[in-house]
């Protein structure tokens, strides 16, 4: 089996070949640092764990996943609250990995931070106005996106519809409505770099190119993020690389996560409708909310609801009971080896629905199988695609006993369990229900 990915760039799945044999290199767009993630943000970085998880079998990978630090939305932090921008920043890196962490994602193999870049900013966007795709007007600089005939090819957007139909307010300093900044003025009183075009700092745009060629090289594998972010962030990417670098291909495969929602509306921090994973882990082993950002496909939406974290709580409970009991020496457990089924679905466009039945099935083979070998090998097997994917890895004594995520202990579910038996036998059924 080979590894086959949906580009959105083709807009359609292709096999898997990277630049150089052996190698991958991948790029995922990371969070802008003034708050704490939701659910929401934590697909995308599941769903590019799984997938760096799955290259890493088949290949040496380079994976980097940025942080933003420079922001506008950053800069109103550090003014309501007082607080200095380092230390927000700091405060929300810490969080993020720390809950990242929490739902089983690996630390990538690079965390570039965006401040400690703005020099090869700098030098990116004075090659971009060399070469003349962008041009300095009132202390900022702009791409000049009809410079770029390719300019929307990555959203399938046509540019001249795009102007005819601009409807933002046009900034007087702009050529087209769609030019976008690449360096902005800052006031005093906000954080800024010398440069040719007087104090500034960056636009968001240029920072994951410029930060991405500093550690990937011109050419990237694969580059991965949300939905959301194909128009405008990664087109931009896309114009402000691709134009820099005299037309080299900036990323050979574009993959996007689709959107989490609740009740039918996208969860966004716009919205208010959040549920952060902070607050989440405090209730919910971190293995029951991964399984549940996994449990539909990666490009489709996923409605988070009760019912999706208790679903995917009862697929965890159903793969640990079967492993319980089985006894496993180290030997045996390393020589585990995952159904190939199971890999086949991963490396089918990350397909997890499907991993996930295989391991289901696998699960429901051992509690039929009776021969000690048997279910050893059927254990070691499960516990292998675990490995892969991310999930089943406590002890099943632990997962069953319920742990510090402040689960219920067997003596309170035994409790509940006397209650609702006292409640039936006096006939009180909504509170048996209950
Ligand atoms: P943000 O902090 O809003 O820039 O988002 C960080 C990452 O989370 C980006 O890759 C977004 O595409 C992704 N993201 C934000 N909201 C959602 C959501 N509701 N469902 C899936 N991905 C999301
Ligand atoms: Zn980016």
């Amino acid at each position: 089996m080979t590894i086959h990915l949906y580009d959105t760039f083709k807009g359609k799945k292709r096999l898997f070949e990277p630049l150089r044999n052996g190698e991958v290199t991948m790029y995922l767009c990371g969070p802008t640092v003034y708050n704490y993630a939701h659910i929401g943000n934590a697909r995308p970085a599941v769903v590019f764990d799984v997938l760096a998880r799955v290259l890493r079998r088949r290949y040496s990978l380079t994976f980097a996943r940025n942080i933003t630090d420079i922001d506008d939305k950053i800069n109103q932090a550090s003014i309501d609250t007082g607080k200095p921008i380092d230390e927000i920043t700091a405060q929300f890196i810490t969080a993020y990995n720390d809950d990242m962490g929490a739902l089983g994602v690996d630390m990538p193999d690079i965390e570039p931070r965006a401040t400690r870049h703005v020099e090869e900013m700098i030098e990116m966007i004075g090659v971009l106005i060399d070469k003349g795709f962008a041009y300095e007007a009132q202390r900022h600089v702009l791409f000049d996106v009809t410079a770029d005939k390719n300019y929307g090819a990555l959203s399938k957007q046509d540019l001249r519809a795009m102007i005819a139909g601009a409807r933002v307010e046009v900034a007087p300093y702009k050529r087209s409505p769609q030019d976008f900044v690449l360096w902005k003025p800052s006031a005093s009183e906000l954080p800024g770099w010398s440069s040719p075009w007087g104090r500034g700092r960056p636009g968001w745009h240029i920072e994951c190119s410029a930060m991405s060629k500093k550690h990937l090289g011109e050419t990237i594998d694969i580059h991965a993020g949300g939905q959301d972010l194909v128009f405008p962030h990664h087109e931009n990417e896309l114009a402000q690389s691709t134009c820099a670098h005299d037309g080299a291909l900036f990323a050979r495969y574009w993959v996007h996560n689709g959107f989490l929602s609740m009740d039918s509306e996208k969860m966004s921090k716009s919205l208010g409708n959040v549920l952060l994973v902070r607050d989440l882990i405090e209730n919910i082993p971190g293995e029951v909310l991964r399984l549940a950002l996994l449990s539909a496909h990666y490009r489709q939406p996923l409605n988070w609801s009760d019912a999706t974290v208790y679903e995917a709580r009862k697929m965890l409970d159903r793969f640990y009971g079967a492993v319980r009991g089985v006894e496993l020496v180290a030997d045996q457990r390393a020589a585990g080896e995952p159904p190939a089924p199971f890999i086949n679905a991963l490396e089918d466009d990350i397909n997890t629905p499907k991993a996930l039945a295989e391991m289901f099935s696998i699960a429901r083979e051992l509690n039929k199988a009776s021969k000690d070998a048997e279910r050893k090998a059927l254990a070691a097997s499960l516990l292998a695609a675990g490995d892969v994917i991310g999930l089943v890895q406590e002890d099943p004594e632990v997962w069953f006993a319920g742990d510090s995520n402040g689960e219920l202990s067997t003596e309170d579910i035994e409790s509940l369990l006397q209650k609702r038996e006292d409640a039936r036998r006096n006939k009180d059924f909504a509170a048996a229900d209950a």
